[in-house]
């Protein structure tokens, strides 16, 4: 009877296996395709792509992105660059976030004065400047968080007048947005450290059509659903993987580990033996934010079809409803981007609860019109999800880019290698930069290719 059993566990064995099929598990399968090793990918989900993922079914013609949208330092270097220009379009759907209008807007949605504007520009040169201060002059004196940096300076130039403080706000809640998190948890001495440089470039089709096509182009050998459990490197020839597929056993010389940073803060892979201590410290280390997208559509733009976005200073929160992104007609579809704490806190209420906020906020903003109710909405909510635990990383305070070059440093004498977003180390690059699904490309190519030294040369 035990032989029986044994019998019907097929194993495997593969010159590579990698785990994950996001943008840095997909560039490391491209990249092996040019070798003669054989390899495999391991994806838990039922689809490609990771946190690139557009959601084609709910708003029937119109593509929506629920993670990744925009191609970052979009242009000739960028190595998604070329596969954007041949497979990014949509036939059916095309939408430019270039040109169009900027509704930038006070919370009861009237113009920002020009006067308030200027004081506030005033003041935020002086809190970037206090910044820039502290990040030149601390080399080697202990990290703060950006807030801290900044408080003093902010409460002695902020004015009674409260227009200019919901600006200054406004642009404070800039950073906040672009890193996902919240000023107290932002390292001030990496601020403005790997940045995307460049323009951005929406992905019509979809940031997750895109990396689909992709690897559709290049017939990319993917196991979907296949969740990776354990990972035992304790044989000094073969590394074990065990997977919830329990009809197969896999065996490999290297492997790529690209689940999120999310998933690695969580221990979801058990290694065997465990992670020495510098990677677990680097784990922990870096900073991981959460960025959602509540995406709602309306049976007409009332917002006004030009409008491209709408940026909006709050009085109640700072970033509360900070940036949304318009769809004009037909699609008539409103992208609200949420960030930090307070898309922690709308992640424990229910989807009405949510669209009561919604609705609340967008009557306050148009209060000489009625707003019509919506008819299909899609809510992220990417710090539930246990195959992403959030949404990309950021300096937390005390992480740096050796933070970033001990996740991407491989481990097991040589043998297990790691690449992501969150693990893209900097190779001294005029455009090096983390987070962005193109730098995670570039993790997986740079991971797969060190894979390939090593094996020529051995
Ligand atoms: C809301 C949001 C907006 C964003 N906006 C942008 C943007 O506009 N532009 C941009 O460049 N970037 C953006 N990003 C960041 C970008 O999406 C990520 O940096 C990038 O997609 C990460 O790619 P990756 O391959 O490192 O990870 P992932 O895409 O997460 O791929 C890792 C894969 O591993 C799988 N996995 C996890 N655990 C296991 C396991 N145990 N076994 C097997 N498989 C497993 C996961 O299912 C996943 O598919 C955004 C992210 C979010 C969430």
């Amino acid at each position: 009877m035990f032989l029986k059993n044994c019998l019907k566990v097929m194993t495997m064995d593969f010159d590579v296996v990698i785990v994950g099929a996001g943008a840095a598990g997909i560039a490391a399968a491209i990249e092996l395709q040019k070798t003669n090793l054989s390899f495999v990918v391991l994806e838990a989900r039922n689809y490609i792509g990771g946190r690139a993922f557009t959601d084609r079914e709910t708003f029937i013609s119109t593509p929506v992105d629920l993670g990744a949208s925009w191609i970052h330092s979009f242009g000739s270097r960028n190595p998604l660059y070329d596969y954007y220009q041949r497979l990014g379009k949509d036939d059916q759907f095309d939408y430019d976030d270039e040109g169009g209008d900027a509704l930038i807007i006070d919370y009861n949605g009237r113009p920002l004065l020009p006067h308030a504007r200027q004081r506030a520009k005033l003041v935020l040169s002086r809190l970037y400047d206090r910044l820039d201060e502290f990040a030149g002059n601390n080399c080697n004196s202990d990290d703060q968080s950006i807030e801290q940096v900044i408080q003093t300076v902010y409460e002695q130039l902020i004015e009674s007048d409260e227009q200019v403080k919901r600006i200054v706000d406004l642009s404070r809640s800039g950073m906040e947005q672009y890193e996902g998190s919240n000023l107290n948890n932002l390292s001030a001495k990496c601020w403005e450290t790997g940045g995307a440089p460049g323009g951005d470039r929406w992905v019509s089709c979809g940031y997750g059509t895109l990396l689909q096509r992709i690897c559709k182009e290049h017939n990319i050998p993917i196991r979907l659903n296949t969740l990776v459990t354990h990972i035992d490197t304790s044989d000094t020839t073969r590394i074990a993987i065990t997977t919830s597929d329990s009809s197969s056993a896999l065996l490999c010389h290297r492997i790529i580990i690209t689940i999120p940073l999310g998933c690695l803060k969580r221990n979801t892979i058990i290694f065997e033996p465990p992670l020495p201590e510098w990677k677990r410290e680097a784990i922990d280390l870096m900073g991981y934010g959460l960025m959602n997208k509540l995406v709602v559509q309306f049976p007409d733009c009332f917002w006004g079809s030009s409008t491209r976005t709408i940026i909006h200073a709050c009085t109640v929160r700072r970033g509360r409803f900070r940036f949304t992104i318009c769809l004009p007609p037909p699609s008539n579809i409103l992208i609200f981007f949420v960030t930090g704490t307070f898309a922690k806190e709308l992640e424990t209420l229910t989807d009405n609860e949510i669209l009561l906020e919604i609705m609340t906020f967008l009557q306050n903003i148009f209060p000489k019109r009625t707003v019509p109710n919506p008819i299909r909405y899609k809510f992220s909510r990417w710090s539930q999800d246990p195959l992403a635990y959030g949404s990309y990383s950021n300096f937390a305070v005390h992480s740096n880019p050796q933070t970033i070059a001990d996740l991407a440093k491989e481990t097991a004498d040589g043998r297990v290698h790691w690449a992501g977003e969150h693990a893209n180390s900097n190779d001294g690059s005029e455009n090096w930069c983390y987070a962005c699904v193109h730098t995670a490309f570039t993790s997986g190519q740079r991971a797969a290719k060190a894979i390939q030294n090593q094996l020529n040369n051995s």
